[in-house]
């Protein structure tokens, strides 16, 4: 009898075991599934949140997309003096005299006239892409820019990268406002336009096609960069390190198209402005104001 009992709780004792087990598997597996759902949570939110800043700072930067990765969006354009940035003909050989194109986006700002005063002293014509601004304040500086010999461009009126390339009537919109603006300033009716970002940037929602079409259909057209002083990230670089970056690559190619800034942060690119001057001019290269004869350099085109 006694044995009999003894069998009986030790097995009880091992259904017990078994249970307690089987419990503590379910717990396990339970505690696990909800860990991982609170860490699938946290990293969604993460993502959501870094996604957010990345906009917010790609607007704030403006066009710091290096010019690389170009992506393709379709053939070469139909017009026969555009090279994308990466083209074998626009590879400087002995002999060639490189020209030289420097050109300032996002202005009229604050150091618009210091940008202005050092071209003029060294007799020097650039192109601007400028925004909207209030006319009250820098209606002088849109003139300026026109009746001292240098090239005026669009650079879109908002410089909103997310209400510009919202649609293609946002774009459309946007374009008339600053084209127009540049017209009742300046009397210009400007054929020249850079992208805010460029035509290879990576935040507009819409396909950039849909906006580089809008623009061959009017007749305009878009300059790109194949050279970034590097001065759109605020005080990444000092003076003589921009100087630097545009060195370094400007006597590879027969058409240089310079990215710089007009911006009232960006004191360092006028810092920069006569040393890199000088060094264009003792490297023997041509300085120009962008024109229609002049080479198109574009990241991405379409077929017209
Ligand atoms: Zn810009």
């Amino acid at each position: 009898m006694d044995i009999a009992n003894e069998g009986l709780e030790k097995q009880r004792a091992k259904r017990k075991r078994v249970a307690r087990m089987k419990k503590m598997i379910v717990y396990t597996i339970i505690i696990f599934m909800l860990l991982t759902l609170f860490v699938m949570t946290f990293l969604c939110i993460e993502v959501f949140s870094l996604q957010r800043q990345i906009n917010e700072l790609s607007s704030k930067i403006g066009d710091s997309h290096e010019v690389i990765g170009i992506e393709k969006m379709a053939d070469d354009s139909t017009l026969d003096n555009v090279y994308r940035v990466d083209n074998i003909d626009n590879i400087a050989e002995e002999g060639d005299i490189p020209k030289v194109y420097l050109t300032f986006d996002d202005g009229p700002s604050e150091n618009s006239d210091a940008i202005l005063d050092i071209l003029d002293d060294y007799n020097v014509k650039a192109t601007f892409f400028v925004c909207g601004k209030d006319v009250e304040t820098y209606g002088d500086v849109y003139r300026r820019i026109v009746d001292e010999g240098h090239s005026i461009g669009m650079h879109s009126y908002s410089h909103n990268y997310s209400k510009i390339y919202q649609s293609a009537d946002a774009f459309a919109d946007d374009f008339n406002k600053i084209h127009s603006l540049i017209a009742e300033t300046t009397g210009v009716d400007t054929k020249l336009y850079r992208f805010p970002g460029g035509s290879s940037n990576k935040v507009s929602n819409t396909s950039m096609s849909v906006f580089i079409k809008y623009l061959n259909d009017h007749g305009i057209v878009y300059y790109d960069w194949n050279i970034a002083s590097g001065d759109a990230t605020s005080k990444a670089f000092s003076a003589d390190e921009l100087v630097d970056n545009v060195m370094n690559d400007v006597v590879k190619y027969k058409t240089a198209v310079v990215l710089l800034h007009d911006q009232a942060d960006k004191s360092t690119t006028v810092e920069a402005l006569p040393r890199l001057i000088e060094a264009l001019n003792n490297a023997g290269v041509m300085i120009l104001p962008i024109t229609d004869d002049t080479t198109i350099i574009q990241h991405v085109s379409v077929v017209q």
